[in-house]
C-alpha cells in the first residue's frame, strides 16, 4: 500500500496566453475579447513529479508564430521565453526527466505543447482522444497540432474509460476525473492537498463559471449531452466541504488562485465555490 495520502506540493506554472472572442468560451455569448492562461500543473508527490497538460510548444517560446504560424497572431499569443516548460521545472530545482508521469486534459494544442519534453513519461489520456486527435471532425479539426501529435506517440499512453475515475497512486492523493464531452477523452484532475483539502483541476470540462453554474458548454464541444454531464459533476464536486474548482482557462480563478504565488499550498486557504453554487 502507497505511503502517501496527499500530495506534497503543488505549482501551476506561469502560462502563456491566447486573446480570444468569449464566444469561443460559452455558447450564447460574444463580441468581447478574453485573455485567457494555457497553464501546466506540476505536481510532487512521494512517487515523483507528475505533470498535468503541458501548455503552448516550447518552439514558440519567445516567437509564438515558429510554432504556430498565423494562428499565432489570430490568438494573439503570448509566450514569454521565461515560461518555457523545461525552463520553469529547472528553476525549481528539478529536469524534465524528473517527472515520471504526464495526465494530459485533452489533445487541443494549447495543452500538448509540451508533449515533446517527456518521450520518458509514464502518459495518462481519455479513452478514444489520440485516435480522435489523428482524425478529428470538422467542428475543431483546427485546434490539433500534426508537431504534438507526433510527440505524442513517443509517450506510452494508458487510457482512462469514459466515466471511470482513476486513482493514480491508490492513495486517494490524485484522482483523474473523467470530463468528456468537450472532447471524446477529457480528463480533469483532482488533488488531495497536503491539509487534506481538495483542488479539482477542471481543464476544458469547463471554461467559465457560467459554463458550470448554468449548465451550458463551449461551441467546440463535440459531445453536447456528454459535456453538460461533466459540468454537472464538476457542480457536484464543487458541493463537497474543502474543496476548491480551478477552471483552467479562467483568467479570475487564475488570478485569485495563484494570488499568492505559483505553489499552490492549501487549496483550504483559497476561495471556496461550495458555497455559492447556483440552483438549476
Ligand atoms: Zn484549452
Amino acid at each position: 500500500m502507497a505511503a502517501s495520502k496527499s500530495v506534497r506540493r503543488v505549482w501551476a506554472l506561469d502560462a502563456p496566453t491566447l486573446t480570444v472572442d468569449c464566444g469561443i468560451l460559452m455558447l450564447g455569448t460574444g463580441g468581447e475579447q478574453e485573455t485567457i492562461p494555457s497553464p501546466t500543473f506540476l505536481i510532487e508527490h512521494d512517487e515523483g513529479l507528475l505533470v498535468f497538460d503541458s501548455g503552448l510548444a516550447t518552439l514558440g517560446a519567445g516567437d509564438p508564430a515558429a510554432a504556430y504560424g498565423e494562428m499565432a497572431a489570430a490568438f494573439r499569443i503570448e509566450f514569454p521565453e521565461a515560461y518555457r516548460l523545461d525552463r520553469q521545472i529547472e528553476a525549481l530545482g528539478y529536469t524534465v526527466r524528473d517527472v515520471r508521469r504526464i495526465v494530459l486534459s485533452h489533445m487541443h494544442f494549447d495543452h500538448t505543447g509540451g508533449l515533446d519534453l517527456f518521450p520518458h513519461a509514464q502518459g495518462f489520456i481519455g479513452a478514444g482522444e489520440l485516435r480522435y486527435a489523428r482524425t478529428p471532425s470538422n467542428l475543431d479539426a483546427a485546434f490539433f497540432r500534426e508537431d504534438d501529435i507526433a510527440a505524442a506517440q513517443r509517450i506510452a499512453w494508458n487510457e482512462v474509460p469514459a466515466g471511470y475515475d482513476h486513482d493514480l497512486f491508490g492513495d486517494g492523493s490524485v484522482t483523474l476525473l473523467s470530463l468528456h464531452g468537450h472532447t471524446p477523452g477529457t480528463l480533469g484532475l483532482k488533488l488531495r492537498m497536503p491539509d487534506e483539502s481538495t483542488l479539482v483541476l477542471t481543464s476544458d470540462a469547463a471554461h467559465k463559471w457560467d459554463n458550470i453554474d448554468l449548465t451550458i458548454g463551449m461551441p467546440f464541444d463535440v459531445d453536447r449531452p456528454n459535456k453538460n454531464s461533466a459540468l454537472q459533476k464538476i457542480k457536484l464536486l464543487a458541493t463537497q466541504p474543502g474543496t476548491t474548482i480551478w477552471i483552467s482557462h479562467d483568467p479570475s480563478d487564475w488570478a485569485e488562485l495563484r494570488a499568492g504565488g505559483s505553489e499552490i499550498t492549501s487549496a483550504a486557504t483559497l476561495r471556496s465555490r461550495s458555497k455559492d453554487s447556483v440552483p438549476a
